[in-house]
């Protein structure tokens, strides 16, 4: 009887240092992700073009977490990347992305890593934006801007910690048909975050 009070002791005190450890890790931070922000610089196939802080395109107002990776397409069929860098940089515009990939595969930066772009309305608070070019209304991306969004959002995913079920469409965020072709193209959309997981 008194063995078997004394065990029963020894477990208790045993849980209760795996308690005060647990609690001390918490405080510490360990069992939660830890914020990623942070500007860091870019792969020197992006060129960085950053747009003015001059108001509703870019506000200058620092991301509060890097939760997710959003892709849009740009809408506009046939413009490249430096049309659409340029159009986010007129006084006028209320839009930016992070980037924009063009019809030739080119990438460029518009607003810093650590920054809000002005993409994705509610979500543009943890999340980074890149804006796609397209030949035509379909919306399809062509091979050379294909692999370089496959390209870029791996380098994201691997610099920010996440995995490639953080990759989403504008659509998953608000069901805004963008970007278009794979809003109507399920399998396309699941093709193109395996093709990122193995380019991690
Ligand atoms: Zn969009």
């Amino acid at each position: 009887m008194k063995k078997r009070k004394s065990r029963a002791l020894t477990a208790l005190a045993v849980l209760v240092v795996l308690a005060a450890i647990a609690a001390a890790a918490m405080k510490l931070g360990l069992f939660e992700r830890k914020n990623t922000v942070r500007d860091e610089p870019v792969p020197d196939w992006v060129d960085v073009q950053l747009i003015d802080i001059d108001g509703a395109s870019r506000r200058g107002v620092k991301l509060e977490e890097i939760n997710d990776i959003v892709v849009h397409y740009v809408g506009n069929p046939g413009t490249t990347a430096q049309q659409n860098r340029n159009y986010f940089n007129n006084p006028d515009s209320e839009v930016s992305s992070h980037f924009v990939i063009g019809l030739d595969g080119e990438v460029i930066q518009c607003v810093p890593l650590d920054e809000k772009s002005s993409a994705t309305s509610e979500r543009n608070r943890d999340t980074i934006s890149i804006e796609v070019c397209h030949p035509d209304e379909s919306g399809k991306f062509n091979d050379s801007t294909y692999r370089s969004l496959v390209r870029l959002t791996a380098w994201l995913c691997d610099t920010y910690g996440l995995s490639a079920d953080h990759v989403i469409r504008h659509y998953d965020t608000c069901g805004k048909e963008c970007p278009l072709y794979f809003v109507r193209h399920e399998d396309a959309w699941e093709q193109f975050k395996a093709d990122v997981d193995s380019a991690m």
